[in-house]
């Protein structure tokens, strides 16, 4: 038989052949269950697809938050501007598609004055600002290793 008690505690006491177990409800239907799960047999399958539902929901949300901050930053609204796309094509057109520090085929178009750097948005058009690189070159300056994307020292200026 179930019995409650103490009163008004969270938990309840099941007595059964003199033998007693801490029980509680489900935080679902509110059915008295054994103490360690948050539902009973019947909820839990329920109640854990709910949470997993929610879980992917605040993780799309995460993700769209995200994304839209990506197309909102300037510098990436920047670098896909037909402006951008017209001039490092120039640019690499007058080193003859020769990374300017090895000779090997250049592929990027860096910014001397590193573009998220205190100044370097206003030189991001410059000439003389321009360097055409090979990705293993512009991955060395930017302190990365060619393909992770991964930036390790944040866009600073060198000197
Ligand atoms: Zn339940
Ligand atoms: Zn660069
Ligand atoms: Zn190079």
């Amino acid at each position: 038989m179930w019995y409650n008690y103490p009163k008004g505690n969270i938990y309840n006491y099941l007595f059964l052949d003199n033998i007693h177990m801490i029980i509680k409800k489900c935080a679902r239907c509110g059915k008295l269950i054994p103490y360690g799960g948050r539902w009973c047999e019947v909820c839990k399958p329920i109640a854990e697809a709910e949470q997993e539902q929610r879980r992917q929901e605040r993780q799309k949300e995460r993700q769209r938050i995200a994304d839209q901050k990506r197309k909102d930053d300037p510098v990436t609204r920047f670098y896909r501007s037909k402006e951008w796309i017209t001039l490092s094509k120039a640019y690499l057109q007058s080193v003859r598609w020769r990374c300017e520090r090895c000779g090997r085929v250049a592929e990027v178009v860096h910014h001397k004055h590193y573009i998220r750097s205190p100044g370097g948005w206003e030189k991001r058009l410059e000439w003389e600002n321009l360097e055409g690189l090979c990705s293993s070159c512009h991955a060395a300056e930017h302190g990365r290793t060619p393909g992770d994307g991964k930036r390790r020292t944040p866009g600073r200026s060198k000197k």
